[in-house]
């Protein structure tokens, strides 16, 4: 909040190093700065922004040097309670407060402009005489389009009025010329504003506007878990909710998976609440990221729909946020500081700032449907589908079976069978198979020698389209070899089906199909992934073949048949998660499937037909799979009957990395409210040249656990060489 009296700013930096430091506020800028405001300022004689974390009238330190320039317009905290959020997260995730503003502060995105384009507009009928002949057909053409603005494209492209003709209309006060500020819009956003409504108005089901209602009636007292099976219409629930919301003059925020985000999504909220949108994901330019943010931070925009980091999003007068498929990943970032998770600083943030938190998901995290079971979170629940569509019946198919009667295709004979018949029926199939690539090795048959990445202890992948062997993990590449590099023997042999290597095979025996691949090598470039959606919604494809990316929140009403190729891909990750990833993919991929009103069919191949993840997707039966998994987190103390954290320890001189460690333990060991596991090679022993060692903490109090990390990294500070990471309730476990 600006404050005159306090002329002193402490500015973080996201980007370079941590720390805050004290700067004087000059004159011109008193009384405008606050806190969450970008800040340039020269730090150690560079120039650089930075971002104002708090206000104060003292500074132990002397000598101070002024703010040189602020930005007013990129942050609103009327009540300072976005920079509370920001603090806790600070504090909870260990990370320097400066680097929460990695989403704002980065200089290309603060010095971007607004877009600006000339437009022309009639302005008065002129004497006929003082026009010429030219002149005058022209001035007629505009004329045609009173009150609209034109381009100048539009005048010389499709009206044919030349610049010089133009240029004269404007001279004699005919046409006025102007200057106007445009929106830079992401792709999805402009498509779903080309398209024509989604299918109109919604009217809500008894079970879909109960379920408004119970959650109006709470509001901010407590988070919504919406627990609605696939195809139950929570989108309806999210709409309505938003529309209310907007209607009440206060703003929303809707979190979606990465790939969720498509033009579909933009589109149904659209329809039902105007153009008031803006979007926030990770692959926006800078300018349109600031477009997006002004028209937040003004107010202007009053609903954001976007990925992860639009949970830190500045908004005016937040009432509602929405987290959809709340299990997913992608709201976790694994990588880099913040470790944050999106989905847990969305209930955090609702509780600071008294707005309501839903989170919605057919196949809920253990933690998510524990905390709804033991009161902490509403359970809100929808359990019918929507319209007339019925749950599609599943049928596991065991694929030992299938090599019993020498079968030794990627497909089961079932499967074979109807996707013929979906093909003859003329309906559409999806295909996952969570692989990337041709073939999962390539091995020696000679010496038995197996193509791993020399910098990390991952098997490369072959590519055939480009010929190339790749490492998944670092993106090392090199040529399909004709020899063996360690024998020289000439018997090379590609083992294992992977998603390219599926494709050409279901090209081979279907050969009357239109296949589409969805994968990471597809999807490359901005609109890659909206293009193939797009193309399978329009019908102008009858197999979409993709790895998990097609089990995400997409509605195909032509789909009739979804068919797993290989459930037990991440099966048997080592990884206390692997079974409940299993399940809520296979579920999430069946509810792709009898979307509209006909009946769908899932058919799942695996080899571990009895296992409880597999069994669980078979029925719909998230209570069971529920019941039997809750089971074995509370014998083992993982969440959520246990906070957890995760250090990893990584260097390139193996002999440090394990020397650090070795402190870390004795460190480790002082404190007896938790647990410490480890120091363990991790699953993936070496990745990008770093040898990896990791520990993993156990307790039952979160504050135990920080205490003890908080420490740990105050008493050992590593060589340069080697880095110490904490990760705070992890994801990946790798
Ligand atoms: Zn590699
Ligand atoms: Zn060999």
């Amino acid at each position: 909040m600006a404050n005159s009296d306090r002329t002193i700013a402490s500015v973080a930096f996201p980007m370079v190093m941590s720390g805050v430091y004290d700067y004087t506020i000059p004159a011109r800028f008193l009384g405008k700065v606050c806190v969450g405001m970008p800040a340039f300022v020269d730090l150690r004689n560079r120039k650089l922004w930075g971002v104002v974390v708090s206000l104060k009238s003292f500074s132990p330190y002397g000598n101070l040097k002024e703010l040189a320039d602020i930005k007013t317009d990129r942050w609103s905290d009327a009540d300072n309670s976005l920079i509370k959020l920001y603090e806790w997260m600070a504090s909870y995730y260990q990370c320097d407060l400066g680097k929460l503003f990695k989403p704002f502060i980065r200089k290309s995105l603060i010095e971007a402009k607004s877009k600006f384009i000339t437009v022309y507009q009639i302005a008065k009928i002129p004497e006929s005489a003082a026009l010429t002949e030219k002149q005058n057909a022209a001035f007629q053409k505009i004329r045609g389009y009173v009150g609209e603005e034109l381009t100048a494209t539009i005048c010389q492209a499709a009206l044919a009025i030349t610049p010089h003709v133009l240029g004269e209309l404007c001279k004699k006060g005919a046409v006025i010329k102007k200057r106007i500020a445009v929106l830079r819009k992401s792709e999805e956003q402009k498509v779903a504003e080309d398209n024509a409504s989604y299918g109109g108005a919604i009217v809500l089901t008894k079970e879909q506007s109960d379920a408004v209602g119970k959650i109006r009636e709470h509001g901010a007292l407590r988070p919504h878990l919406l627990y609605g099976i696939t195809g139950s219409g929570k989108t309806h629930v999210y709409i309505d909710l938003v529309k209310q919301t907007l209607e009440q003059g206060q703003s929303a925020i809707v979190l979606v998976p990465e790939i969720s985000l498509t033009p579909q999504t933009i589109q149904r909220f659209r329809d039902a609440v105007g153009d008031c949108i803006a979007v926030i994901h990770s692959r926006m330019s800078n300018g349109e990221r600031y477009d997006s943010l002004a028209e937040l931070v003004s107010g202007r925009k009053r609903l954001v729909i976007g990925v992860r980091s639009a949970i830190l999003v500045p908004v005016v007068g937040l009432g509602l946020i929405i987290v959809d498929e709340e299990h997913d990943q992608s709201y976790k970032q694994s990588d880099t500081d913040p470790r944050y998770n999106a989905r847990d600083v969305a209930v955090m943030r609702g509780n600071i700032q008294k707005a309501t938190v839903v989170l919605g998901s057919a196949t809920p995290s253990l933690e998510t449907f524990y905390n709804a079971q033991t009161g902490k979170y509403r359970l809100v629940t929808l359990a019918r589908r929507y319209g007339k569509a019925a749950l599609p019946s599943v049928q596991i198919i065991d694929m030992r079976k299938e090599k019993d009667v020498n079968n030794w295709t990627f497909l089961s004979r079932y499967l074979r069978i109807r996707i013929e018949e979906t093909l003859a029926a003329q309906r559409q199939t999806i295909l996952l198979l969570n692989r990337r690539g041709f073939s999962t090795v390539l091995i020696c048959k000679d010496c038995g020698h197996v193509y791993s990445c020399p910098s990390c202890s991952v098997r490369l992948t072959y590519h055939k389209s480009e010929a190339m062997l790749k490492c998944h993990q670092c993106g090392y590449f090199q040529n399909e070899p004709s020899s063996c590099e360690k024998c020289k023997g000439l018997q090379l042999k590609f083992k294992g089906c992977a998603i390219q290597k599926a494709e050409e095979m279901l090209r081979e025996d279907f050969p009357q199909a239109r296949i589409l691949r969805m994968d990471q090598d597809t999807t490359k470039g901005k609109t890659g992934h909206i293009d193939i959606i797009e193309a399978f919604e329009r019908r102008e494809a009858d197999i979409l073949l993709g790895t998990q990316m097609v089990s995400k929140g997409l509605n195909f009403p032509g789909v009739a048949l979804v068919g797993v190729l290989a459930a037990d891909v991440g099966l048997h990750f080592p990884d206390f998660r692997a079974q409940e990833r299993t399940f809520q993919l296979l579920s999430q991929v069946a509810g792709r499937a009898g979307r509209a009103d006909s009946e769908g069919e899932v058919v799942i191949q695996t080899y571990f037909p009895e296992d409880s993840a597999i069994v669980a997707a078979k029925s719909h039966d998230y209570i069971e799979f529920y019941n039997k998994e809750i089971i074995d987190r509370e014998a083992l103390s993982y969440p959520p009957f246990g906070k957890l954290a995760r250090i990893l320890v990584t260097g390139k001189i193996e002999a440090n990395v394990r020397m650090v460690c070795s402190r870390i333990a004795k460190q480790m060991e002082t404190h007896t409210t938790i647990l410490t596991l480890g120091p363990a090679k991790a699953a993936w022993e070496r990745l990008k040249n770093d040898y990896r060692y990791c520990f993993l903490i156990k307790s039952g109090s979160p504050r135990a656990i920080r205490d003890a990390t908080c420490a740990m990294r105050k008493a050992v500070v590593p060589p340069r060489d080697v880095r110490v990471v904490v990760d705070i309730d992890p994801v990946n476990m790798l």
